[in-house]
């Protein structure tokens, strides 16, 4: 602007000397013309520098507006004040709720009422002490789940297979149950009284023996059991117990005969001794093994004894070891504990009866062991109760 005003202001001047060049200056203004001239061409001059434009025609030519400079009028378009009003997102959303599941969930623990069969298992002629030096694991490993009694448990006073085994199964004294003879003699009959394979079989369960000496047979009457099978040695008494235990049952009696045979040829704690209770608790294991695979160990009691002793070579009643039987149970509800009180065979029938919710009969000489279970022993023997 500075430069385009001091050319028009040069080119103002010279026009006028121009002028003052053409007119006779003293003709045309008289004698104050000089004067006037002078105020006329400052007068000139103001006008020329108001800015008027084009004053002079299109002489002079319109200065260019430099470049570079916007002509436009911005136009000021306020952007969406009302988006300053901030949103706060939290970013961080505290998450209270504790990760940990406090509230427990309660399994409730088996219990007695969840027996839905039982096993008696007798190993023939086994002592107690034998359990561990055999060793038998199987066994073992239900004793340490279980409820046993390593000590306190005993025969009846006359220690042989059959009369034993008679007081096993039926819950009473020999004199009761009659079964005198360590042989069966068929003008005998059956042992005597109530015992606990009427009450199942009554009570509509499946019965089933598996013997090793065919006279178990006078044990319990054949219309109380469902399946009665005579196996010789411990491949054929695996062989015919599993199927039975695949086709489940609700009570079942098995008998290994091996120990007392080998204790008898061999002696009582002899090698071959342990080596068919190795056999035979292997047998255990398959049965244990069938079990869960029907998924039937968790409902099973068990209850592993033995109908003597021995020492030597027999086991005629002449020492402790003689009497003393191993009394082993296993099952839902059993509370995992050593026996301390005094149990004797006829315990046994009185036992699994009570297990399996089958009435305990008054006559019996026998009395469930309720300790196992965790409850108050309600009765216990004052002594030994038979006269045999
Ligand atoms: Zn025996």
């Amino acid at each position: 602007m500075t430069q385009s005003f001091q050319g028009f202001f040069v080119a103002t001047l010279r026009l006028c000397v121009k002028i003052f060049s053409y007119f006779p200056v003293t003709a045309y203004f008289g004698e104050l013309s000089l004067k006037r001239l002078t105020v006329l061409a400052l007068a000139f001059i103001l006008v020329a520098c108001t800015g008027i434009p084009n004053i002079w025609g299109s002489s002079l030519p319109p200065i260019p507006s430099p470049t570079g400079i916007p002509t436009d009028t911005p136009t000021i378009t306020p952007t969406s004040p009302a988006t300053s009003t901030p949103t706060i997102t939290p970013t961080f959303t505290a998450t209270l709720t504790p990760a940990a599941t406090l509230t427990p969930s309660i399994t409730p623990l088996p219990s007695k009422a969840n027996i839905e069969r039982a096993i008696i298992i007798s190993f023939d002629g086994l002592r107690p002490d034998a359990i561990d030096q055999a060793p038998m694991p199987n066994l073992m490993e239900l004793m340490n789940g279980g409820a046993y009694a390593p000590l306190t448990a005993r025969t009846i006073d006359y220690p042989a297979t059959s009369p034993s085994h008679a007081s096993m199964l039926t819950g009473y004294c020999m004199e009761d149950h009659g079964v005198i003879y360590n042989k069966f003699f068929m003008y005998m009959g059956y042992a005597k009284g109530t015992d606990v394979f009427q009450l199942a079989h009554e009570a509509g369960m499946r019965t089933v023996m598996i013997v090793s000496k065919d006279k178990m047979r006078q044990m319990a009457e054949p219309e109380t059991t469902d399946v009665f099978e005579v196996a010789y040695g411990e491949p054929a008494i695996q062989k015919a117990v599993l199927p039975q235990i695949e086709q489940d049952f609700g009570l079942m009696f098995v008998h290994f005969a091996g120990a007392d045979n080998r204790g008898h040829k061999y002696d009582w704690m002899s090698g071959e001794y342990m080596k068919v209770l190795r056999e035979g608790d292997a047998v255990l294991g398959e049965m244990i093994k069938t079990l869960k695979e029907k998924n039937l160990f968790d409902t099973t009691f068990f209850l592993i004894t033995s109908d003597h002793g021995g020492h030597g070579s027999n086991h005629i009643g002449l020492i402790i070891e003689d009497y003393r039987i191993p009394w082993i149970t296993h099952g839902p509800g059993v509370v995992p504990q050593i026996l301390d009180l005094q149990i004797y065979t006829f315990d046994t029938a009185a036992t699994v009866a009570y297990a399996l919710g089958l009435p305990i009969q008054p006559d019996w000489d026998g009395i469930p062991v309720y300790k196992i279970f965790g409850e108050d022993q309600i009765r216990i023997h004052e002594k030994y109760p038979c006269k045999t």
